[in-house]
């Protein structure tokens, strides 16, 4: 009898800690103007899209040490610019990588160069992606990946753009895709809807367009941004049309590292690590 108590008491005590651990936290960092984000599920598996510039890359680094994390299950490179791939190349080198997921697109740059050169060492599997591919993990995290649709050939029109989904709530990378891109993910019909909507090209205009909102209809957009910038972005156009859709819009350069914490159910608005505008308070 007391051995059967002693169960109970055990798979009472390991439910009451797989509820209180059952969070999936998305944190997009502040590494200029460049693309990097880290999501940890509820089991503990790391996941890192882009990893930004090389100098970003140090900062990821640094977060990851900071919690102890020494592996990353999934590392997704959406597309070979440098302030996507230049961070990763660090992250290959300091961390054990298991899984890579990229395009196999090149481009001549110090950053993609870093990048290839740390893939020698690299003991993982790599996935160049084409058509659309859904991985489930163990968690109850999934992973639907949209684009590139075919063989990557354009360096922004074929950007992996994933959807991360835990139990009712999802997140849509876009990478820098483009206009192109959302036109063939609108017309394939293929899911959209997403609670979290990372802003495509920091917020250029050649992205984010009317149809392609409406599908997302997210609750929250997040520009990776520093401001001001050479390029003018994010582009005021699009600004102004994530504001005219009652979309929250949180920015790196005026939030710094922003993580949205959920239990698959909801999610609310992300905590900042710098003083957030008055738009926000
Ligand atoms: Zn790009």
């Amino acid at each position: 009898m007391r051995r059967v108590l002693y169960f109970i008491l055990i798979f009472l005590l390991s439910q009451s800690v797989l509820a209180s651990e059952g969070q999936l936290t998305i944190t997009f960092f502040d590494v200029g103007i460049a693309d990097a984000a880290l999501i940890e599920t509820p089991a503990g598996e790391h996941i890192l899209i882009d990893g930004g510039t090389e100098e970003g890359g140090g900062k990821v680094a640094n977060y990851l040490k900071s919690r102890r994390v020494k592996t990353i299950d999934i590392m997704i490179a959406t597309h070979p610019h440098p302030d996507h791939v230049g961070g990763l190349a660090k992250i290959l080198r300091e961390f054990e990588v298991r899984s890579l997921y990229d395009t196999g697109m090149e481009y001549e740059c110090e950053g993609f160069a870093a990048y290839r050169e740390a893939l020698k060492a690299f003991k993982g599997t790599t996935t160049t992606l084409f058509g659309r591919m859904i991985l489930s993990l163990p968690s109850g995290v999934h992973l639907d990946f949209l684009n590139p649709k075919r063989q990557a050939k354009h360096i922004h029109t074929d950007c992996i753009v994933v959807r991360i989904r835990y139990g009712d709530i999802a997140a849509l990378f876009t990478g820098d895709a483009n206009d192109v891109t959302e036109g063939v993910l609108l017309f394939d019909e293929v899911p959209l809807k997403s609670d979290i909507l990372k802003v495509s090209h920091h917020g250029a205009s050649d992205a984010t367009g009317e149809e392609f909102l409406k599908a997302v209809a997210p609750r929250y957009a997040v520009i990776p941004v520093t401001a001001p910038n050479k390029y003018g972005r994010p582009h005021q156009v699009v600004l102004d049309r994530l504001k005219s859709m009652g979309i929250a819009v949180y920015r790196t350069d005026e939030c710094g590292d922003i993580t949205f914490t959920t239990d698959g159910k909801s999610v609310g608005a992300p905590k900042c690590t710098r003083k957030l505008s008055k738009e926000h308070q």
